[in-house]
C-alpha cells in the first residue's frame, strides 16, 4: 500500500469529523441572511487548506460571496493543476421533508446526511485531504497546485466573470480539475465530455394604459395575451426544434464516434418516462433521448403570466402579459449572440397595437466541452479504470456550470470533472447524503490522479 494510503486510512476518523464540522455551516448562497455563513464556510476552507500544508491561502472578496485561493508551487517542471470546488449549498426547503435537520449532519448506514454532503462539501474536501496525505507521506506533491473554491456556484457564479480578469496571473495553470461532479454508479465511472451553456430573457407585452372592459374594447384594440402567445408560438416548431433564425448556426455536430460513445451509456427510456409519470417522450427528430438532453440546444418557456387568474369570471381585456424563457446551449453557441437572435425574432414577430420589450435575465453561461483524448482526461481515465476495473463511460450533462466557461475564456484552460457524487444522493433535495465509501475513495483517487498528472505533459 502506498504511504499516502496509510496516512489517509489512519486519519479517516478525523477527516469524517472535519467533514461533519464543515457541513454544520449553513452556507446557503441564495439567501442574503446566510451571507455571513457563506463567508464563514470560506474561512473554514482557508484554515483547512493551511492545515493541509497549502501556502499563500487567501479569502478573496468578490462583489458577492468570496473565493478561496491557495497554492503549493514546489514541483519545478511539472504541470500546474488548479482544483475547483464550491463551499456554498442549495436552500433546504421543504425542510419538513428532511429526516434530520439539514445542518445537523448524521451518519447512518455508511452515509452522511446533510445539505451539501455530496454537492459539494464532501467532494471538495477530498482533494484537500489528498494533498495533505501526499505532503505528509511523500514530503511533496507530484504537481504544482492551485486551489479555487467559490461560494456562489449554486446561484450561477454571477460575480466570477468580473472577479477573474484582475486575478488571471494568480489562477494561471495548465489544467483545472473540478471536484464538483460525480460518477455513474458505485461501480461505473465516467468522464464528463460536455456541459450545456445557458441564457434567458423576459418578454413583457404592454397594451392599453389599464385593464379594460372586454365588451367595450374587445375586438377594437390588441390583447397583450394574444400578442404574447403569438410571439411565443413562433419560437418553436411543433416537432420541438427551435424556429429562431440562426439559432443552430454555431452548433458543432457530433461525430459518429461521439454519438456511439453516448449510445454506450446505459439508459432505460421506459423507466425514465415511468419515473416522470409520462406516456410519451418528445423532442427534436433525428436525435436520441440522451442526445436531446445532453448535446442539443433547447428553448423552454419557464413561466407565463397576465390577466385574470382567480376563480370565477372577469371579462377583462388585460393591459399586459409576460413570459420568462431560458435556453440551454451547446458548443459553439454564444449566450449573448443567442439573446440577440431571440430579441430580433421577438421584435419581428411582435404584432401591431402593443409594446414589446425583451430583457435578458442575469443567468448566463457558455457551453463547455472537452475532448476525450485531452491529456487531463487521459490521466483521469487511467486512474478511474484502475480503481473501478472498467473503462469510464463518456457522459455529458444537460446542466450548466458557468465557471468552466470562465476558466476556458479567461485562463485559456480546460477543466476535467473529477468528483464522486452519485445521482441518487439527493443534491438540491431533502435528505441529501454522501456515501462514506465515496468519501474515502475520492481521497485515494485524487492522490493517484495528481501522480498521474505529474507524469503527464500538457503538450501531448
Ligand atoms: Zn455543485
Amino acid at each position: 500500500m502506498a504511504d499516502y494510503q496509510n496516512y489517509l486510512e489512519s486519519n479517516q476518523d478525523r477527516f469524517l469529523e472535519e467533514l461533519l464540522d464543515f457541513l454544520r455551516i449553513p452556507s446557503i448562497s441564495a439567501l442574503p441572511e446566510r451571507a455571513e455563513d457563506v463567508e464563514r464556510a470560506g474561512h473554514w476552507v482557508a484554515r483547512r487548506l493551511n492545515a493541509a500544508g497549502v501556502e499563500n491561502v487567501e479569502v478573496l472578496p468578490t462583489e458577492g460571496h468570496p473565493v478561496v485561493y491557495g497554492d503549493w508551487l514546489h514541483a519545478p517542471g511539472k504541470p500546474t493543476v488548479m482544483i475547483y470546488g464550491h463551499f456554498d449549498v442549495q436552500p433546504v426547503d421543504p425542510v419538513e421533508l428532511w429526516t434530520d435537520p439539514p445542518f445537523e449532519p448524521t451518519v447512518r448506514e455508511e452515509r452522511v446526511y446533510a445539505r451539501g454532503a455530496s454537492d459539494d462539501k464532501g467532494n471538495m474536501l477530498a482533494p484537500i485531504l489528498a494533498v495533505e496525505a501526499l505532503l505528509q507521506s511523500e514530503g511533496a506533491a507530484p504537481v504544482n497546485l492551485k486551489f479555487c473554491f467559490e461560494g456562489q456556484e449554486e446561484i450561477g457564479s454571477p460575480h466570477i466573470p468580473a472577479f477573474m480578469p484582475p486575478h488571471r496571473g494568480r489562477f494561471a495553470c495548465d489544467l483545472a480539475v473540478s471536484a464538483d461532479g460525480g460518477q455513474f454508479s458505485e461501480t461505473e465511472p465516467i468522464l464528463l465530455m460536455s456541459l450545456r451553456g445557458v441564457c434567458g430573457l423576459q418578454v413583457d407585452v404592454h397594451g392599453a394604459s389599464s385593464d379594460l372592459h372586454s365588451g367595450l374594447h374587445g375586438g377594437r384594440i390588441q390583447n397583450p395575451i394574444h400578442a404574447l402567445t403569438q410571439i411565443l408560438g413562433s419560437l418553436r416548431r411543433a416537432n420541438g426544434s427551435v424556429a429562431v433564425e440562426g439559432f443552430y448556426d454555431d452548433v458543432v455536430e457530433l461525430t459518429a464516434e461521439e454519438r456511439a460513445a453516448i449510445a454506450r451509456v446505459p439508459f432505460d427510456g421506459e423507466e425514465y418516462l415511468e419515473d416522470l409519470g409520462l406516456d410519451n417522450e418528445f423532442g427534436e427528430p433525428g436525435y436520441t433521448n440522451r442526445e436531446r438532453g445532453w448535446v442539443r440546444p433547447t428553448l423552454e418557456m419557464n413561466g407565463i403570466w397576465g390577466g385574470f387568474q382567480e376563480e370565477g369570471i372577469k371579462t377583462v381585456l388585460p393591459n399586459s402579459a409576460h413570459a420568462k424563457i431560458t435556453c440551454r446551449l451547446v458548443a459553439d453557441q454564444d449566450p449573448a449572440g443567442i439573446i440577440d437572435l431571440l430579441k430580433e425574432h421577438i421584435t419581428q414577430k411582435a404584432p401591431q397595437g402593443v409594446k414589446v420589450t425583451v430583457t435578458p435575465l442575469s443567468i448566463l453561461g457558455r457551453p463547455y466541452s472537452i475532448a476525450a483524448d485531452h491529456w487531463g482526461n487521459r490521466a483521469a481515465a487511467a486512474v478511474l479504470e484502475e480503481m473501478y476495473g472498467r473503462e469510464p463511460y463518456q457522459t455529458r450533462s444537460g446542466g450548466s456550470i458557468p465557471i468552466t466557461g470562465v476558466f476556458q475564456e479567461q485562463l485559456g484552460v480546460d477543466t476535467i470533472s473529477f468528483g464522486f457524487g452519485i445521482e441518487d444522493e439527493n443534491f438540491h433535495a431533502p435528505d441529501e447524503f454522501f456515501r462514506l465509501a465515496s468519501f474515502r475513495k475520492s481521497q485515494i483517487a485524487y492522490c493517484k490522479l495528481l501522480h498521474k498528472l505529474g507524469e503527464s505533459s500538457p503538450q501531448n
